[in-house]
């Protein structure tokens, strides 16, 4: 491995080049002048007139790189690139370029007329990869910005906004193939027979029966469908189904002359609040508007969402609808499609790189006039931007922790103010961020306060644990509850956040405890399989019978995970069926869905589970919902601790009574007195945020001031916090200026101090004023970057950080 000094000498330094930290409409003044500059220039002579590409290369150097044009004539390397004119390539359009030792793929952000890398030192660039821009000037401005907000190297952002076959270099045109499944000539001629072939296997028959009534389907549209890959293998197996890649028909935008929305699936009729909601986000379809729509559980969001975007579909322009990593299920995608008959695509983790690039291509084409997707689709080009919904605003899954640490939420609000859209926020629970931003009025804050349900919502009681026994972590309370429920022929959902069987493994005699060799942290008691497990650093080893310590038989587990919880319920309720719902046993696509119909088939049951359960998920017939300990949350070291926490158990109170059924929510704990507690069960979400609002405001905490965290890890305690020391120095020097006001905080351990073997190391910045923050950091960095590290040390910047364990 080369050091990032030897590297950066590879590859000829450019000027240091920083897009400017103002509002985003400077930049793109700044981008329509490059757009206009290389005209008119001779391809043969390139070798003397004045035109650079400046690069924006994947590598942890935080510059860009300028290049020559390539040669005269361009080399085409694959049959599949279009001859390129390059002397026209625009920034936006890939190159494939010499890098140190390696060829890469960069992207062009600008086209000059100067550099300061001596001619000599500068290369040329093999060849141009795309005739058209892959992105307009305003996602190109956005993404420069977002590199240098977050203090990350502008390639690695360009590499988390581009599909893996286009990072790889390879043309655009191979997202034109469509893979389509038809039925077999075997499938097609006794149906009957088949029928009976496929009696034990329903899953099969149901894929089988969908291509009957459909005809060949896209294979996306069979995973939209809910049905996964092996599925379709299986009916490939037996002879019933084929797959085969076709050229696409007609391209090009989606028909919005044509009915766009499913009228049998439009019938409601809003409520006062709704239409409200509506009305506002309608008002101005084509002006930048930050909408947040507050509405609790069951309120009717989704179809405040699928009205607003029906609007913009019908005006040809498309929405983007961002949802959390676990919302993206086949139920969440086919209330899209089947409201819209204009195609949805979906970008989801069931994809592979064909099919991504395939639904990328469509929307960056506009031939897809909904496209529904996770936290990285937000940098998916459109052709036609129309609206951007991001449902569960609050959730974590939005911030991405590692590399391109970027909140997709705050990005989206960018995007949608730099391409001139609606944006709609929505949450039951939204977060104290975004709710500060709706009380300034930068946000619009639309509320939907009743449920759509007939009954009223059900109140969270409090049940104080303190000093009663429990069974298994159960209160007889509790217990006498559950039993009720199900009697009556209910269903309910137990919530414990802790998946396994039990936290600790412990020796009553020598008093040895389970902990984990590389991180500060119990390893966590797994029975099927039986095993050790760290939850942390994923290491995992044989459940030991007797004590690795004294060697005595007298292990025991101590505390509850949601592995024990089902042995225990199983054993309380002998002829309920208990679904267990945590990453463990939900492991696949299929699983979880397999999970869900169980409980959407009524039947009396106890879903049990972690906070997989606490979102997106509709469950009618649940009436009882038991949280068995949140207290966690109360007291932890994160400052936001007790918003997440309440968000949590908000999110999952809002699971029971959602239909015509009232629901009660019990939640355990053994600080029942608490002022958060209190305020959940006896008032609501919204003044349990105005207080923690006043408390932050007071502590000078975000949302009132704003905050970096610059880690350091080393497998040497003494290394990480060395050059933290380093950093914080460097830091003090900057801050001199007595115009700014940034806080040094640290370095301190970080509050899980040693994980995977790695010591943890933070120093955090603070300022009241974002702008001077960024200044700060900007120099810091600049500066630390020119530091030596020392041997294995790892060092990162998170701004706005989410998590700061
Ligand atoms: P949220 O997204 O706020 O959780 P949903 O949009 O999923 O709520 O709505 C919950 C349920 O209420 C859905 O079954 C939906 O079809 C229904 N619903 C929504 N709006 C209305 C309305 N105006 N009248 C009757 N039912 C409605
Ligand atoms: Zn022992
Ligand atoms: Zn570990």
């Amino acid at each position: 491995m080369k050091s990032l000094a030897e590297l950066g000498e590879l590859c000829r330094f450019s000027r240091e080049e920083h897009s400017p930290n103002g509002p985003l409409s400077n930049l793109m003044k700044q981008d329509d002048s490059n757009a206009t500059a290389p005209n008119g220039l001779n391809l043969h002579t390139s070798g003397s007139a004045s035109v650079f590409y400046r690069v924006a290369v994947p590598s942890p150097l935080r510059r860009v790189f300028d290049y020559l044009p390539p040669k005269s004539p361009p080399e085409l390397t694959r049959s599949l690139i279009t001859t390129v004119n390059t002397a026209s390539a625009q920034p936006g359009t890939r190159v494939r370029i010499p890098f140190g030792a390696r060829k890469v793929t960069g992207i062009i952000l600008e086209v000059v007329s100067e550099t300061d890398v001596p001619r000599a030192k500068l290369r040329h660039a093999d060849s141009v990869l795309d005739a058209e821009p892959l992105f307009s000037p305003e996602l190109l401005a956005l993404l420069r910005w977002a590199a240098d907000y977050y203090q990350c190297p502008v390639g690695e952002v360009f590499a988390a906004a581009l599909p893996a076959r286009l990072r790889a270099g390879e043309g655009i045109e191979a997202a034109q193939e469509r893979w389509h499944t038809h039925l077999a000539k075997a499938g097609k001629e006794d149906k009957s027979a088949v029928e009976s072939l496929l009696s034990r296997s329903p899953r099969q028959l149901a894929l089988y029966r969908l291509l009957l009534e459909q005809g060949p389907l896209l294979t996306e549209n069979i995973l939209l469908a809910g049905f996964g890959r092996p599925m379709l293998r299986k009916l490939q197996e037996r002879g019933l189904a084929e797959c085969r890649a076709e050229a696409p028909a007609a391209r090009g935008k989606f028909d919005s002359s044509k009915p766009l929305v499913n009228p049998l699936a439009s019938a409601l009729i809003l409520t006062a609040e709704q239409a409200e909601a509506v009305a506002q986000i309608t008002a101005r379809p084509q002006k930048f508007g930050c909408f947040l729509l507050d509405g609790v559980t069951g309120s009717g969001k989704t179809e405040v969402y699928m009205r607003a975007m029906a609007q913009q579909l019908a005006l040809g322009r498309q929405c983007l609808v961002l949802i959390p990593e676990i919302g993206l299920t086949p139920q969440t995608i086919a209330r899209f499609t089947q409201r819209f008959t204009c195609p949805v695509v979906a970008l989801h983790s069931g994809l592979n790189e064909s099919e991504r690039l395939s639904a990328w291509a469509r929307a960056r084409e506009g031939s897809a006039g909904v496209i529904i997707g996770t936290r990285s689709a937000l940098f998916t080009p459109l052709a036609v931007p129309g609206l951007i919904i991001l449902d569960e605003e609050h959730d974590s899954s939005f911030k991405q922790q590692d590399g391109f640490r970027y909140s997709a939420r705050d990005l989206a609000v960018m995007r949608a103010h730099a391409e001139g859209m609606p944006i709609v926020l929505g949450s039951a629970t939204p977060s104290l961020e975004t709710l500060q931003n709706a009380k300034a009025g930068k946000f619009v804050h639309l509320h939907l306060p009743n449920s759509t349900a007939a009954v009223p919502r059900a109140a969270m009681e409090l049940i104080d644990i303190a000093e009663r026994p429990l069974q298994e972590g159960f209160s007889e309370a509790a217990l006498a509850r559950l039993g009720q429920h199900l009697d009556n022929g209910n269903q309910c959902l137990v919530f414990i956040n802790r998946r396994g069987y039990a936290p600790v493994l412990n020796c009553t005699t020598c008093g040895w405890s389970s902990e984990c060799d590389d991180c500060i942290s119990q390893m966590t008691v797994h029975r099927t399989p039986p095993r050790l497990r760290c939850h942390h650093c994923g290491v995992s080893v044989a459940l030991p019978r007797t004590c690795p310590h004294c060697k005595s038989a007298t292990l025991d587990t101590m505390g509850l995970g949601t592995q024990k919880a089902e042995s225990f319920l199983q054993r309380q309720f002998p002829n309920t069926p208990i679904i267990r719902v945590d990453r463990d046993s939900t492991r696949g696509r299929e699983g979880l869905s397999r999970a869900l119909e169980r409980v959407e088939s009524g039947e009396p049951c106890i879903l049990l589970g972690t906070q997989m359960l606490a979102k997106g998920h509709h469950f009618p017939n649940i009436t009882l919902v038991v949280i068995l300990e949140a207290d966690g949350g109360l007291f932890s070291a994160d400052f936001r601790g007790q918003e997440q926490m309440a968000q949590l158990v908000t999110q999952v109170a809002g699971r029971a009574g959602r239909a015509e059924r009232a629901g009660e929510v019990l939640l355990q704990t053994k600080h029942a007195a608490h002022e958060t507690l209190q305020a959940l069960s006896n008032e609501s979400y919204a003044q349990f945020s105005q207080r923690q609002l006043d408390q932050r405001l007071l502590a000078s905490l975000p949302p009132f001031a704003h905050l970096a965290l610059l880690r350091f890890d080393a497998t040497d305690p003494a290394a990480a916090m060395g050059f933290a020391e380093t950093a914080a120095q460097l830091s003090l020097q900057l801050s001199e200026d007595p115009r700014l006001s940034v806080e040094i905080l640290g370095p301190m351990p970080a509050p899980m101090e040693k994980r995977a073997g790695r010591f943890r190391v933070q120093l955090q910045l603070k300022s009241e004023r974002r702008g001077q923050l960024q200044d700060h950091l900007k120099n810091l960095i600049a500066n630390l970057d020119q530091v030596k590290t020392p041997p294995r040390l790892r060092w990162s910047v998170d701004v706005d950080p989410q998590d700061m364990i």
